[in-house]
């Protein structure tokens, strides 16, 4: 069943009637792109383009889209796979795509982030204002010892200075390292002892959620004796008022104050032109199914990947709209859509420091109106909060300058999608669920907002350029069913490898099919009409008696059910059937987990998908184990589920949680 969204103008339903309609829309199999919904980049050329050759696409976006200091003349070089290179004897500077050129254009003035903190602060961040920070920074850091090829550890909140850090950085072609501001130090630390990194770029303390954190005394406790760290850069972000009293501790001959050395830097530093393929960061992968791995990103090919898909997916004009992805830098999701794709392509930004439920669960919602942000891209994890919150807190403020939401990171629930739709978007807006990797640099699969049919929980379809496909488990391709995702021709914002470890890179990616298809480690669903659907890791699929089932189908249709709040489905090995499901449940307030309501749970998923998708076992539990970015982490409820002792948890955001279900499980074995 296909259907133009009947509610396209109605407002989102008010609380008491919601349920009942996202129930009613759950049957809503397709919906058409919104009515009032008008597309500014026109795709059609791209789609026949890049099907025609990409390669030969890709070269021209690279000239069409990006500045280049040395124009390139070869595009793709294959000799020698999996190491691929794109455009490599092109020169570019990433921060002069960023900055200078817009500014060269007459656009200095143009905001590049509207920065909120957390009290209520409010700053504003032009593009000259960035460039003339950048330049500076830029300068300091080569004072400090950094030249092209070193690595520079960034560990810092959301603030305004981790822009420019990075962009310092590509400026003079430094490699960035940077690390999520929620990590504890002796991860940082790991990250900085593994890249070599020669400074790190640090803060004095983190404020989160009404309390201050001192940053720069725990980053000595763990860093002081590393080798390599030459020099330790410190934004002093919260000031002694901040740290109870004293500012914080400084090394003389190794720290330095960022601002002192900001103001004392010379304010012009032209941009170094960059061979295409220079290392322009790593960044360390969420750790949700093994040990993270150290991605490797390229300049000018990134540069494109990123640039293309911002303005394709978010449909963006930059004199108009206002956009906000509420993940943080400290992810591949903060380096391409909060960096440098808006930035590459001129745009205006919204950047936050604080949290989703501070002070209040409308925090984010009052910032959308105050801000009259257009484009929103979040991650399910966060819609799922919302949804527990309620929709009240939304429904204080007008979201009507929304026109496109996004989401990223995980599989969305249908029942999240649509309240996402629904409660946010109030029905006009269109929903892209973009899937992609740190790996993959920039989105692969997504709807194209105002051309794409959407079905919730699909991400649609491949975005021009990009050839994602299916195999079975023997490497046939697939053209509709249950299969292992790949990639089957290089692309330009594809990693390069897994940093000083090319072996593990290509035994990870490209050892299971050969040195020309890239193993995503996703399995997928391609439907009759060739939506890809992505249910989860390799090992997420579960086969009960011979059929395959998807983690992500059992959860959604778990949570589906009204009673609950959230759910994560493993495998547990089984005499009987091969495998068997376990649901791990967190019920919404007030709900009581009893046999009766396993009854019902396992009843409400028979008619849903049936019979054989009952969970055998359900477990209840207060919380999920989760990355710091969110995702749930199966493989440590599995072994939980199967008994055995955990695997990494470094990544883990809430060690205390899998404590708790552990116990809980061992209580009821
Ligand atoms: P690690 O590789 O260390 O286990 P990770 O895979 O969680 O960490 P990321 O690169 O941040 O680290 O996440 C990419 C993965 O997130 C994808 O492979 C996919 O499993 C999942 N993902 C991202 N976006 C989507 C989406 N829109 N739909 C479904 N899954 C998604
Ligand atoms: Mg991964």
């Amino acid at each position: 069943m296909s259907t133009t969204d009947e509610t396209d103008t109605s407002p989102a339903p008010v609380t008491g009637r919601l349920e009942a309609e996202l129930e009613r829309l759950l049957a809503v199999e397709s919906f058409d792109p919104p009515a009032g919904f008008t597309r500014r980049h026109p795709v059609e050329n791209d789609v026949a383009a890049a099907a025609a050759d990409p390669v030969t696409f890709w070269a021209d976006k690279a000239r069409e889209l990006l500045n280049w200091d040395r124009p390139f003349t070869t595009v793709l070089n294959d000799a020698n796979p999996p190491f691929y290179k794109w455009f490599e004897d092109g020169e570019l500077n990433l921060s002069a795509n960023c900055l200078d050129r817009h500014v060269a254009a007459g656009r200095g003035d143009r905001v590049a982030f509207h920065w909120a903190g957390e009290e209520g602060e409010r700053r504003v961040i032009t593009y000259a204002g960035l460039l003339d920070e950048t330049q500076r920074l830029a300068n300091g850091l080569r004072s400090l010892g950094v030249g092209k090829g070193d690595v520079v550890g960034i560990f810092l909140p959301m603030i305004p200075q981790v822009a420019a850090a990075m962009l310092a950085c590509a400026r003079i072609g430094a490699v960035h390292n940077v690390v999520f501001g929620g990590f504890a130090p002796s991860a940082v630390r790991e990250r900085m002892e593994v890249s070599d990194a020669k400074v790190l770029i640090t803060v004095d303390g983190a404020r989160r959620k009404g309390r201050t954190a001192p940053v720069k005394a725990a980053v000595d406790a763990e860093m002081g004796d590393l080798k390599s760290l030459e020099r330790i850069l410190v934004v002093e972000a919260v000031g002694a008022a901040g740290l109870g009293g004293e500012r914080a501790p400084m090394t003389p001959g190794r720290d330095v104050w960022y601002e002192e050395l900001v103001a004392a830097a010379d304010p012009v530093c032209p941009p170094e032109p960059m061979p295409a393929e220079a290392p322009l960061f790593i960044l360390y992968s969420s750790g949700s199914t093994a040990k993270p791995k150290g991605i490797l990103h390229t300049t000018a090919g990134y540069l494109l990947g990123v640039t293309y898909t911002y303005r394709t997916v978010f449909d963006i004009d930059p004199a108009t709209d206002i956009y906000w992805c509420s993940a943080d830098v400290g992810w591949i999701t903060g380096h391409s859509y909060i960096i440098y794709g808006p930035l590459s392509n001129g745009a205006t930004s919204v950047m936050y420091e604080g949290a989703p439920d501070y002070p209040d669960f409308d925090a984010w919602w009052k910032l959308i109106d105050e801000y009259k942000v257009t484009v929103f891209y979040t991650a399910p994890t966060a819609i799922r909060s919302c949804m527990k919150w309620g929709a009240e807190y939304p429904d204080r403020h007008d979201l009507s300058s929304l026109r496109l939401l996004g989401s990223v990171g995980e599989p969305i629930n249908p029942k999240a999608w649509l309240w996402y739709q629904q409660v946010i978007g109030g029905g006009r807006c269109p929903v892209v669920d973009t899937w992609w990797q740190t790996e993959t640099g920039a989105i692969m699969i997504s709807p194209v907002p105002g051309v794409t049919s959407t079905k919730p929980g699909s991400a649609t379809k491949p975005l021009p350029g990009f050839s994602p496909a299916l195999l079975t488990e023997q490497g046939q391709p697939l053209s509709e069913g249950v299969g292992v995702l790949v990639v089957t021709q290089p692309w330009p914002s594809m990693l390069r490898t897994l940093y000083k470890d090319d072996d593990r890179f290509v035994e990870t990616y490209f050892s299971r099919f050969g040195p020309t298809t890239y193993l995503v480690g996703d399995a997928a669903r391609l439907d009759a009409d060739g939506y890809f659907w992505i249910i989860g890791r390799i090992d997420d699929v579960i086969n009960v008696s011979g059929h395959r089932l998807s983690t992500a189908e059992v959860e959604s249709a778990i949570v589906a059910h009204e009673a609950v709040a959230e759910s994560a489905v493993v495998a547990q090995a089984d005499e009987q059937t091969g495998q068997a499901i376990v649901a791990f449940v967190t019920l919404t307030g007030g709900r009581v987990g009893d046999d009766a309501m396993v009854a019902e749970l396992r009843d409400h998923v028979a008619a849903r998908i049936g019979k054989l998708a009952r969970p055998k076992r359900i477990i209840w539990a207060d919380d999920l184990p989760k990355t710091r970015s969110g995702k749930i982490m199966r493989r440590l409820l599995r072994d939980v589920a199967e008994g055995r002792a955990l695997g990494d948890v470094t990544t883990l955001r809430d060690p205390a949680v899998m404590a708790a279900l552990a116990s809980k499980v061992a209580e009821a074995d």
